[in-house]
């Protein structure tokens, strides 16, 4: 996978925008990228992007945990995501994120793989 983002910013209060180097782009709603958070602790043991594993457990979601306090690059692969309930274990790498866009492009992309 030779994508990668071009521009990440915070559009507004609940959205994550992301320029991608292939031209497209992504909207990301905080509460999903949270809902989503790769982490141990939030989705247990790092699984294959194509586990529809058990339908995990209502999480009560505050609004806190879906404000987003910072971003930092990791490496050129990923993003950390620091939440301002001062979680921060989320890695989210590129083709993870990508797997997350919803664009049009990418879900034809997505239906192409199967
Ligand atoms: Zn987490
Ligand atoms: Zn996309």
């Amino acid at each position: 996978m030779n994508t990668y983002p071009t521009s990440i910013k915070q559009i507004s209060k609940e959205k994550l925008q992301i320029f991608w180097s292939d031209g497209h782009v992504s909207e990301y709603e905080l509460k999903r990228l949270r809902e989503e958070c790769p982490c141990a602790t939030c989705n247990g043991e790092q699984v294959l992007w194509r586990h529809y594993g058990p339908t995990k457990p209502i999480s009560i979601i505050t609004s806190s945990m879906i404000e987003l306090r910072g971003i930092q690059p990791v490496g050129n692969y990923a993003i950390q995501l620091i939440w301002n309930d001062g979680h921060e274990t989320g890695i989210y790498s590129w083709e993870y994120l990508l797997r997350l866009c919803e664009c049009e492009i990418c879900k034809i992309n997505n239906q192409g793989e199967n």
